[in-house]
C-alpha cells in the first residue's frame, strides 16, 4: 500500500523546492523519508543532496527543549514575563529604539509579519533587521532604484528558454543546485544556448560554461558598463522601448563611456583577456534572449547596489526585460529571504512593500493595524545595529533562528555588543550555537518539520511549509512567542491569532489595502482564504490580484514600472573595486563562499553524517605557485591573518583560484579549531546604500604553521 505523504518546502536555499514527506504513523519509521515533489514548479521532483538528506536532520540532536533564564530552566510564562517586563522598562526609560529584533531568512513569512507588526506598530521602533541583510539587501535597493519597487522580473522558466545566460557572482552548481540542474538540462536540449560564468574562481558552475571570465575580484560592474557601451556601438539599443518605458539613459551611457572607454582599459581593469571580453560583448549584441543571473558575488560588496544597477541598465537599454527568456534575475540565498521582504522585515522597510518614505504609507499601515505607536523612520541595519548595541543604545535584542556570532563580520565586535546588551533573547531549535551561548534568555523554537506557514522563493513563488511532526519538549512556534509577548505588553486584540492562517490572511489583506496601483506586491486575493484553502494552498507567484488566482509569471511585460512616472530608471554607475586593496603588508585577497553539501553555520547540515562526505573539514584553497612561494604544505595548516583577526585552515592546493587570491568556505565555527572565516577575517565594511557587508572580500597574509 502506498504511504501517505504531505507536501512541504525545503528549508535550505532560495530555490524553494517542493518536498514530499511521508507522514509518520505508529507503524512507520520515526524518521520519515523525503522525496522531491514532482508537481512543484521550482523543482519538478528534483532535490539536491542537501534536500535529499533532510530526514537525517530531523533527529532531536542537541535540541533546545525548555526555556531558560540565565542558564536555569524556566517555564514559558516566566520567560515571557521577564521579556515583556524588560521591554516595557527599557521603552519607558530609553525609548522604543532601545529594543531590536534580529531575524532570519529561515523563519516563515507569518513569523516575520508579527515581529514586524509588534516592533514597528506597537513598540514603535523600526529596529527589525535580519540575516537577509547579509544575503540580498543590495539587490533590493537596486530594484527599487530602477523599478520603484523590490520586484524580481523573471521566473525560473526564463533560465531554460533564454539563448544566452550570464551567471555572475554565483556558483549555482553548489549553492542553488536544482536551478543549476535545470539550466544544465536545458543547455543539453538546446545546444545553441550559451552560458557565460563571470567569477574570479573556476567553480563547479564553469562545467557548463561556454566562456568563463575570471575577473579581478570585485570588478564586475565594469563588465556591464562595457556591455552598455558595446550595445551602443553595435547598434543594438532598443530606442523605442527606452522612449516608452525608461528614463535617464543618456547620463548612464555617458558614465559608462567614462568608466570603460575602450576594450583594453576594461580588460585591464577586470583582469581578463581582451578576446574573452570581446566574445562576451559579441554574444550580448547578437543574442536577444538573455538572462543575467546573479547572487552573493554581486550583492556582498561595498558597491553591491551599483553592480546590480549596472546589470539592470544593460537589460533596460536593450529592452531585454518582461519577456520570456530575458531579464536581470537576482537569486536569494535563503529559503524565505523574499518572504521577509514582502512583510517589511528589513529595518529600511515599513510593511507590505511600502517604505517610510512612501507618501501616506505610514498612516495607511497605522490605520490598518490600528497601531498605537507607529515608528516613523528607518531603523538600524545589521552592522549598525550591533555597533549601536556595543555603544549601549540597544538594551534588549531578540535574535531569532540565526547565528550572528559566526555569520556577521567581526565576531569580536558582535561579542562585545551582546555582552553590553542588558537582555539578549535567543529563539532557536539548537542548544549550543555560538550565539545561544551569549543568551540571557533561551526560547526553544519549533523546527522546519514542525512549523506551519509560508515561504517565498527567488521567483516570487509562495509555497506552504507544513508542520508534520509534533514539537518536541516545550518547543513553540516563533509567531506564538512574539504574540504572547505582545499580549503581555497590553496589545491583546492585535495579536490574538489562533494560528498561522489568521496571520497570513491579515498579511494578504494589508498587501492590497488601499493599493492605488503603485505597489507591486498584492496577494489581496488571499485575504478571504479559509483555513482549508490555506492548508491546501498550491505554490503561486505573487502578485496574485483579484481575478488572477494563478498569480504572475513575469513582471513588467507591459513596460510599466512602479516609479511615479511609471518608467524604469537608468542609474549612472562608476565601477569601483573593493574598499580594501591588497598591499605589501596584506598581499593576498580572500574570497569566501559555500561548499556543496553544507548550509550556513552547519547547525542543521552538521547533523547529517552523509553530508560530511563531500567536505568534512574547513580549508583554504591556494594556487600552487603561492603554496610553493610561502613554503606551505598541501594538506598542512596555514594561518590566515587579516586586519580583523585570524583563522587556521587546512591548505588545499588548487588552480581554481588565481595567484594572489585564496578561497575559504564560510560554514565552520570557532568551535572547529578557530576556523570561522567570515566572523574572524572579514571587516565590517558595508555598501553605503544597502548596508550589506562585503563578506566576500578581505585582505590577508598567510603564514605556514609548522608541525610540532
Ligand atoms: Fe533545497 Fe535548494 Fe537543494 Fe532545492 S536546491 S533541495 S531548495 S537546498
Amino acid at each position: 500500500m502506498a504511504q501517505a505523504f504531505q507536501k512541504t518546502t525545503c528549508p535550505y536555499c532560495g530555490v524553494g523546492c517542493g518536498v514530499n514527506m511521508v507522514l509518520p504513523s505508529a507503524d512507520n519509521d520515526p524518521v520519515p523519508p523525503v522525496s522531491g515533489d514532482e508537481m512543484h514548479p521550482a523543482n519538478f521532483g528534483r532535490l539536491c543532496v542537501k534536500g535529499s538528506s533532510l530526514a537525517q536532520t530531523l533527529i532531536d540532536h542537541d535540541r533546545l527543549l525548555t526555556p531558560s533564564i540565565h542558564g536555569h530552566s524556566a517555564s514559558w510564562d516566566e520567560a515571557l514575563d521577564t521579556i515583556s517586563d524588560k521591554i516595557a522598562q527599557v521603552v519607558k526609560d530609553h525609548g522604543p529604539d532601545a529594543f531590536a529584533f534580529y531575524l532570519s531568512g529561515q523563519i516563515l513569512t507569518e513569523d516575520y509579519y508579527v515581529a514586524n507588526k509588534l516592533a514597528k506598530g506597537f513598540i514603535g521602533t523600526a529596529n527589525v533587521d535580519t540575516n537577509s541583510r547579509l544575503c540580498m539587501a543590495s539587490a533590493v535597493v537596486a530594484y527599487k532604484r530602477a523599478f520603484g519597487s523590490d520586484t524580481v522580473p523573471c521566473c525560473y522558466e526564463d533560465l531554460e528558454c533564454c539563448d544566452l545566460l550570464i551567471m555572475v557572482g554565483s556558483n549555482a552548481a553548489w549553492t542553488h543546485p536544482v536551478l543549476y540542474q535545470r539550466i544544465a538540462a536545458a543547455k543539453q536540449k538546446r545546444p545553441h544556448m550559451k552560458v557565460v560564468v563571470i567569477d574570479p574562481r573556476q567553480t563547479a558552475t564553469c562545467d557548463i560554461a561556454d566562456l568563463h571570465l575570471a575577473i579581478k575580484p570585485g570588478s564586475d560592474a565594469a563588465i556591464f558598463s562595457y556591455l552598455l557601451c558595446h550595445s551602443d556601438r553595435a547598434n543594438v539599443l532598443d530606442h523605442s522601448y527606452m522612449a516608452d518605458s525608461t528614463s535617464g539613459f543618456d547620463d548612464a551611457l555617458k558614465c559608462a563611456y567614462e568608466a570603460t572607454p575602450s576594450l583594453s582599459s576594461t580588460a585591464d581593469f577586470c583582469g581578463v583577456p581582451e578576446e574573452h571580453l570581446t566574445l562576451l560583448a559579441n554574444w550580448w549584441a547578437d543574442i536577444d534572449k538573455t538572462v543575467t543571473f546573479y547572487s552573493q558575488g554581486i550583492n556582498q560588496s561595498s558597491s553591491g547596489v551599483d553592480k546590480c544597477n549596472a546589470i539592470i541598465n544593460c537589460h533596460l537599454a536593450t529592452g531585454r526585460i518582461g519577456k520570456a527568456g530575458a531579464g536581470p534575475f537576482s537569486i536569494t540565498g535563503q529559503p524565505n529571504a523574499m518572504g521577509g521582504r514582502e512583510v517589511g522585515g528589513l529595518a529600511n522597510q515599513l510593511a507590505a512593500h511600502m517604505d517610510f518614505a512612501t507618501p501616506g504609507a505610514r498612516d495607511l499601515v497605522q490605520r490598518f493595524w490600528q497601531a498605537p505607536n507607529m515608528a516613523s523612520e528607518n531603523g538600524l541595519k545589521a552592522v549598525d545595529l550591533f555597533q549601536a548595541m556595543e555603544a549601549g543604545k540597544i538594551k534588549v535584542v531578540w535574535i531569532m533562528s540565526t547565528n550572528p556570532m559566526v555569520s556577521m563580520p567581526d565576531t569580536a565586535q558582535v561579542r562585545r555588543a551582546l555582552e553590553k546588551c542588558e537582555l539578549v533573547i535567543v529563539s532557536d531549535c539548537k542548544n549550543n550555537t555560538d550565539t545561544t551561548t551569549m543568551a540571557d534568555i533561551l526560547l526553544p523554537a519549533t523546527g522546519w518539520s514542525e512549523k506551519n506557514g509560508t515561504v517565498t522563493n527567488s521567483e516570487r513563488r509562495i509555497s506552504r511549509q507544513r508542520g508534520l511532526l509534533p514539537a518536541p519538549g516545550e518547543a513553540r512556534h516563533d509567531w506564538w512567542a512574539i504574540c504572547e509577548v505582545a499580549k503581555k505588553l497590553g496589545f491583546q486584540s492585535a495579536f490574538d491569532y489562533q494560528g498561522a492562517h489568521d496571520i497570513f490572511v491579515e498579511h494578504a489583506a494589508l498587501s492590497a489595502f488601499e493599493n492605488d496601483g503603485t505597489r507591486d506586491f498584492d496577494i489581496g486575493h488571499f485575504h478571504s482564504m479559509t483555513q482549508a484553502e490555506y492548508d491546501t494552498l498550491v505554490p503561486v507567484q505573487w502578485p496574485v490580484p483579484k481575478g488572477q488566482p494563478e498569480g504572475t509569471k513575469r513582471m513588467f511585460t507591459d513596460g510599466q514600472f512602479f516609479t511615479s512616472d511609471r518608467k524604469a530608471h537608468f542609474i549612472p554607475i562608476t565601477p569601483v573595486l573593493p574598499q580594501q586593496a591588497s598591499n605589501q603588508e596584506w598581499p593576498y585577497v580572500l574570497n569566501t563562499g559555500r561548499v556543496r553539501d553544507q548550509w550556513h553555520t552547519m547547525t542543521r547540515t552538521g547533523d547529517a553524517a552523509s553530508l560530511a562526505r563531500h567536505t568534512n573539514q574547513p580549508y583554504v584553497e591556494i594556487h600552487p605557485r603561492d603554496v610553493k612561494a610561502l613554503g606551505l604544505q598541501d594538506q598542512g595548516l596555514a594561518r590566515l591573518v587579516s586586519p580583523s583577526g585570524q583563522a587556521i585552515l587546512k591548505v588545499k592546493t588548487s588552480r581554481a583560484t588565481s595567484p594572489g587570491q585564496v578561497f575559504a568556505p564560510i560554514h565552520w565555527t570557532q568551535a572547529f579549531a578557530n576556523a570561522s572565516v567570515v566572523s574572524n577575517l572579514i571587516p565590517q565594511v558595508v555598501d553605503p546604500l544597502s548596508g550589506q557587508p562585503e563578506s566576500k572580500h578581505a585582505v590577508i597574509r598567510l603564514e605556514a604553521i609548522a608541525k610540532k
